[in-house]
C-alpha cells in the first residue's frame, strides 16, 4: 500500500489534466475506471470532469449509494412495518422517495403512517424515550461508514434499557460488492477509485485482493476535483507500468492503512455479515450486516408481517446503472418518465444516486 504526499494547493485542474492526457497517450486502448461512492459521482457530474478527459479514459459509476442498492423488498418490509398500529419509522430524508414495489415512504406517510425523517439514529433513542407506547423502527441503510455508529446507538439502547427501539438493518459492506462485480465474466474495469468515508473504517487491506488477486488497480480517493484526478493519475500509471499494481492511498489525509479499529470492533460487536440482496447484482456472499442475537431485541426483523412478492419497476435499469454495464443516459425512461420530481427507480432519488448525478448536471 501507497500514500499519496500530495498538497492540493500546490496542484492545478490544468496540470493534473495536462498529465492525466499524457500518460493516457502511452495505454492505446480504451480503459475504464469505476467510482464505488456516490459522493465521487456527484463531484465527477457537478464539475464536469468527464468533458476534461482524453477519449480513451471512461469513468463510470458502481454500487456506490447506499440507498440505491438497497432491494425493494427491504422498503416492502418496511411499508408494511410502518402499517401497523403504535409504530413509527424513522429514515434518512434520502430513502424517503425512494419507489419501492407497492409505494414509498413519502406517500405511506401522506396516507397517515408514522414516518419521521432523522439526520441520526440517536434521534431515534430520543424519540424512543419520549413515546414509550410507540415501537420506533430506525431504517439501517449504508455502508462501513454508517453501521458502527448504529451499531453504538444500539449499544446505548441495551445499556439504557430501552425496549422499543428498533434497527431494520439495510447495511451493506462495499468490498464484497467489488468483489460481485469483477469476478462476474465479462467485466471491463481496469481500476477502481474507492471511496474515501467507507475506507476510513475499512482502511486500504480490503482492497488488495483487487490488485494481487484480479490486476485491477485501486486508489482510495478524498472528494475534491483535484484529488479525483490525481488519482486517475495514479490508476494509469499503475496500469501502463509505471508504478507497481498495488493500492494506493490519495486520500491520506484521512485515511490509513489500518482504518479505524474501534469503529470496526463496534460494528462486528453487533452485527454480522451475511448473505444480503443488492440491487442488480443479486444475492452477494457475506455482502451485508445483521444484527447478532446477542442484540436480537433490538431487530426489526423479528417484526411479522406479510410482505407479498416484490418486482423491481417495469423499464426501470438502476440494477444495470448500478453494475457500470449502462450509463443513465441508457435507460429510455431518463429525464422523460424518470426523474427526480417523479422517480421511477432509486438511482433518480437518492442525492449519491448516478442517474439524478446525471439529470442534474451532465444531461444533454
Ligand atoms: S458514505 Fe461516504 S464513502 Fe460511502 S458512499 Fe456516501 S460519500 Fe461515499
Ligand atoms: S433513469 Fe430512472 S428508471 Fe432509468 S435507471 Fe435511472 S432511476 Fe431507473
Amino acid at each position: 500500500m501507497v500514500h499519496s504526499d500530495i498538497r492540493m494547493d500546490k496542484n492545478s485542474v490544468t496540470d493534473l489534466v495536462s498529465e492525466i492526457h499524457r500518460l493516457s497517450k502511452k495505454i492505446k486502448r480504451q480503459v475504464k475506471f469505476m467510482e464505488v461512492c456516490g459522493t465521487h459521482t456527484m463531484t465527477i457530474a457537478r464539475s464536469g470532469l468527464r468533458n476534461l478527459l482524453p477519449d480513451n479514459i471512461t469513468l463510470i459509476s458502481g454500487p456506490g449509494c447506499p440507498v440505491c442498492v438497497v432491494p425493494n423488498s427491504y422498503i416492502d418490509r418496511a411499508i408494511a412495518i410502518s402499517n401497523l398500529d403504535k409504530t413509527r419509522i424513522l429514515t434518512f430524508g434520502d430513502m424517503f422517495r425512494v419507489p419501492s414495489s407497492v409505494s414509498s415512504l413519502e406517500k405511506q406517510r401522506s396516507n397517515g403512517a408514522k414516518i419521521d425523517i432523522v439526520y441520526s439514529p440517536l434521534d431515534g433513542l430520543e424519540l424512543a424515550r419520549a413515546h414509550t407506547d410507540e415501537t420506533i423502527v430506525f431504517l439501517g441503510v449504508g455502508f462501513e461508514t454508517t453501521a458502527p455508529i448504529v451499531a453504538r446507538v444500539i449499544k446505548y439502547a441495551e445499556k439504557e434499557k430501552i425496549k422499543n427501539f428498533l434497527v431494520l438493518s439495510g447495511h451493506r459492506l462495499i468490498p464484497p460488492a467489488m468483489e460481485a462485480l469483477v469476478s462476474s465474466p465479462g467485466h471491463n474495469i481496469d481500476g477502481f477509485i474507492c471511496p474515501g468515508h467507507v475506507s476510513v473504517v475499512i482502511g486500504a487491506e480490503p482492497y488488495r485482493i483487487f490488485a494481487e488477486r484480479y490486476g485491477i488497480a485501486c486508489v482510495i480517493t478524498g472528494f475534491e476535483v483535484c484529488d479525483i484526478l490525481q488519482s486517475i493519475i495514479y490508476l494509469l500509471e499503475m496500469i501502463s507500468e509505471i508504478k507497481e499494481k498495488s493500492v494506493y492511498i490519495q486520500y491520506s489525509r484521512c485515511v490509513n492503512k489500518d482504518g479505524n479499529i474501534t469503529a470496526r470492533k463496534t460494528m462486528y460487536d453487533v452485527f454480522e455479515p451475511v448473505d444480503s440482496e443488492w440491487r442488480g447484482l443479486g444475492i452477494i456472499p457475506l455482502s451485508g450486516l445483521a444484527i447478532k442475537d446477542k442484540y436480537s431485541d433490538f431487530d426489526a426483523k423479528k417484526i411479522p408481517v406479510n410482505i407479498s412478492s416484490y418486482r423491481e419497476k417495469k423499464g426501470c435499469l438502476c440494477g444495470m446503472v448500478l453494475k457500470g454495464i449502462i450509463s443513465p443516459f441508457d435507460c429510455k425512461l431518463f429525464g422523460k418518465q424518470c426523474t427526480p420530481e417523479n422517480p421511477v427507480g432509486p438511482c433518480m432519488v437518492s442525492s449519491e444516486g448516478a442517474c439524478a448525478a446525471y439529470y442534474a448536471y451532465e444531461r444533454r
